[in-house]
């Protein structure tokens, strides 16, 4: 069986960049594109926050655009996704879902994290037309308008007050009666003008996939039992992201969250680097995680040389 000197997991924007730099590197490296290939941007239209593009470019362009440049510098990419892993030896394994075994001496993680979503009727039909997981890539399409977030955590604070910014109005909808984010946080969403708090409420629908928009949420008074009907122009769904580490357990050390851990891109294991939303709690954004495929296969350069 041959040994990759490389393979990277993950072919959103941390691994695309990965392989350019390690192809690049003369490190042919073996891309394995998991279950979504080009990651979370295939699942958005436009992005207007990737430098180099003025005029916005889709998301789906973006990775394509990507991956063709790390093939030109020979970059092999292979549909299939890891199961399991030993990374306990100086050669490395990996057990694939085609069944395939791949020996390698790097490997570099970069297979993100999946939103987390309410799963109510509406909401896939109408993700990217309205419904959305992330407040900055999306909150300049609502400028002006009524947005609601979903959430009581940090991070829907944080993104209440992103879009309060942006928005005429945020209702904030939480199925308690108190937020559970930090006090300072909190306080200031509360604070805020625009920001109303809709308490012990659920999001039971959103409305309407058949306009092809969100106009309305289905709302039901969690202690009432009550039904009431919220008009929107927007959601921001921020109950969490679930870092895709599943096969890396007991492998790797990784958070509570399931996030990898490790100093920048080096983790615990010596060859083993993370890349991207992965090991990213915090800022999810393409260029971000563009930025950590890069250093990833420079440190990986590195530990092969
Ligand atoms: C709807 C939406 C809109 C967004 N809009 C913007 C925006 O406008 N601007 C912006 O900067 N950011 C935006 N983001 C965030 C951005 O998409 C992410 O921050 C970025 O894609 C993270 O890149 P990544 O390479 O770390 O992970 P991902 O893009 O999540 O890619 C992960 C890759 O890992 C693969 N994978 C998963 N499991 C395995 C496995 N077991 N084995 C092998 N491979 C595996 C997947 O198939 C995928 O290819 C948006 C996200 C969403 C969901």
């Amino acid at each position: 069986m041959d040994t990759h000197p490389l393979v990277i997991l993950g072919s959103g924007p941390a691994g695309c960049t990965a392989a350019l730099y390690a192809a690049r590197a003369g490190l042919a490296p073996l891309v394995l594109e998991g279950p979504l290939p080009g990651g979370q941007l295939t699942q958005t239209s436009d992005v207007e926050n990737f430098p180099g593009f003025p005029r916005a470019v889709g998301g789906y362009d973006l990775v394509v655009a990507m991956r063709e440049q790390a093939e030109r510098f020979g970059a092999r990419f292979e549909a299939d996704a890891v199961t399991a892993c030993d990374l306990s030896g100086e050669t490395k394994t990996l057990t694939t879902l085609t069944g395939e075994t791949l020996r390698c001496r790097a490997l570099i993680v970069a297979t993100g994290a999946s939103a987390r979503w309410l799963g109510v009727p509406g909401e896939e039909a109408l993700r990217g037309r309205g419904v959305s997981a992330c407040a900055t890539c999306d909150g300049a399409f609502f400028r002006g308008r009524h947005v609601a977030v979903v959430g009581g955590g940090d991070v829907a604070c944080e993104d209440a007050l992103t879009l309060s910014k942006l928005c005429a109005k945020v209702t904030l909808i939480h199925r308690r009666d108190s937020l559970r984010a930090s006090k300072v946080l909190a306080d200031r969403v509360l604070a805020a003008p625009n920001v109303e708090p809709l308490w012990d409420t659920v999001v039971e629908a959103v409305r309407d996939p058949a306009q092809g928009r969100v106009t309305a949420l289905a709302l039901r008074g969690v202690k009432t039992g009550a039904a009431a009907e919220l008009p929107v122009d927007g959601l921001f769904v921020a109950i969490g992201h679930a870092p895709n580490t599943d096969f890396l357990r007991g492998a790797l050390p990784l958070d509570p969250a399931g996030y990898v851990l490790g100093e920048d891109v080096r983790t615990a294991v010596p060859g083993v680097f993370a890349a991207g939303d992965v090991m990213d709690p915090r800022y999810k954004q393409a260029v971000v995680a563009a930025s950590a495929g890069a250093r990833a296969a420079l440190e990986a350069e590195r530990f092969l040389r």
